[in-house]
């Protein structure tokens, strides 16, 4: 059987069309071969490049390249695990090690100490909100220093000025994982960082129907990182990159209002009662709120610090789980950016590794909730988070 092609349209979509194809056609053996040697613009094969994803990519570069002197270029993923995994196989070596910090996202955590570190890559983890510390475990071998905008759960935000200062002293390219802040928030390149990895999964779908990553900075980085991607095959799916693409046209609407409700929420949940502890950077208690005020962006609403919110009940763990069980429109589930309420006990998901002295030390209390807020109305978000603390044993 043969099914003919459609001819190429003249006119231009407004709507981003779906390339659902893992090849392309020429009209010539020769065209072929110019395309592969670079002699002529076209695509091959989709795992190299597909025109949907490679619109969303540069949808993605426009937004985090806002403000920034130079050109910026991006990459898309499969997931935010495979944009990570392909840095840090695009710049380490055996032999070298990476500077990261100790509040490390668990999949980030895993690629260096299960997987790296079996090639010969030393993960260095230090409290990456002291300088002198990262600076101190920086040396000659250092490969990338890794920063994340904004950390899990404690919601602390890295000083990235400064820490761009130490890698530029030293030479090190530094890396930052902004799922937590998105574009919407907070734009890395402009305070001096050299790449920006986001989990696409999150804020940027908006929706939780969809996983992806990107990968943006300066071009010739992401060049080679785009090298190791279409090696290692970690490639985005154009009906992804549609999706993908989609959320980027509401991302500011839908994190400037997650990230006002996150802020009234905050606040009145830190006036109860049971509550011991919420950790979020709006509030001027947070440790790092006069950092967020100044590298995070403002709208008609105020700073944006983001809509990630920790919550503590006093209890200790027992009461973090029953906090949890109690709540009716927020949802038990992992991951977060998206226009459901979801709500996780740190202790006994993401931190599940950490007994309570590693806990302790990493700033966690076992009865820590992380509350990603979505798009419900705010006052419905606070009265169910009331009900639920009032109720609790
Ligand atoms: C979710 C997440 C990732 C991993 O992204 P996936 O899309 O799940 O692979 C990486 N970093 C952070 C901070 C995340 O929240």
């Amino acid at each position: 059987m043969h099914l003919p092609l459609p001819e190429p349209l003249e006119q231009r979509p407004l709507g981003l069309p779906v390339h659902r194809t893992s090849t392309f056609a020429f009209a010539t053996a020769q065209d072929y071969a110019d395309v592969l040697g670079f002699r002529k613009p076209g695509y091959s094969y989709s795992r190299i490049e597909n025109p949907t994803v490679v619109a969303f990519a540069r949808a993605v570069a426009a937004l985090e390249g806002h403000g920034v002197d130079g050109p910026v270029a991006a990459d898309a993923f499969a997931s935010g695990m495979a944009a990570i995994a392909t840095v840090l196989l695009t710049l380490c070596r055996a032999g070298a090690n990476v500077v990261a910090p100790r509040a490390l996202y668990g999949g980030t955590y895993g690629v260096l100490t299960a997987d790296l570190a079996r090639f010969g890559v030393e993960t260095r983890l230090v409290d990456g909100g002291d300088l002198s510390a990262v600076r101190a475990a920086v040396d000659a071998d250092t490969a990338v220093l890794w920063a994340e905008t904004l950390a899990n759960p404690t919601m602390a935000v890295a000083d990235l000025p400064a820490l761009a200062g130490v890698a530029r002293e030293s030479g090190v390219p530094l890396v930052v994982d902004s799922t937590f802040a998105s574009p919407a928030v907070c734009r890395p390149l402009e305070h001096g960082v050299d790449l920006v990895v986001h989990s696409a999964t999150k804020y940027i779908s908006g929706h939780s129907d969809v996983t992806g990553g990107v990968v943006v900075g300066r071009p010739e980085l992401v060049e080679r990182v785009r090298g190791a991607r279409i090696n290692l095959g970690g490639s985005l799916s154009p009906d992804d990159a549609f999706l993908l693409h989609r959320g980027l046209a509401t991302l500011p609407l839908r994190v400037e209002r997650q990230c006002a409700s996150a802020l009234a929420y905050a606040q009145a949940l830190s006036r109860h009662p049971r509550v011991a502890r919420v950790d979020y950077p709006g509030l001027p208690g947070h440790r790092d709120h006069d950092l967020a005020r100044r590298l995070f962006d403002s709208g008609p609403a105020g700073t944006r610090y983001g809509a990630v919110v920790t919550v503590t009940p006093a209890g200790g763990r027992p009461a973090g789980l029953q906090f949890c069980d109690r709540l009716r429109l927020a949802t038990i589930a992992t991951s977060l950016g998206g226009h459901h309420t979801v709500v996780s006990h740190a202790a006994s998901t993401t931190h599940r590794q950490f007994d309570d002295a590693a806990l302790a030390a990493a700033g966690i209390d076992p009865g820590a909730v992380r509350v990603s807020i979505g798009l419900e109305d705010v006052g419905d978000l606070i009265a169910d988070a009331v009900h639920a603390l009032d109720g609790l044993d």
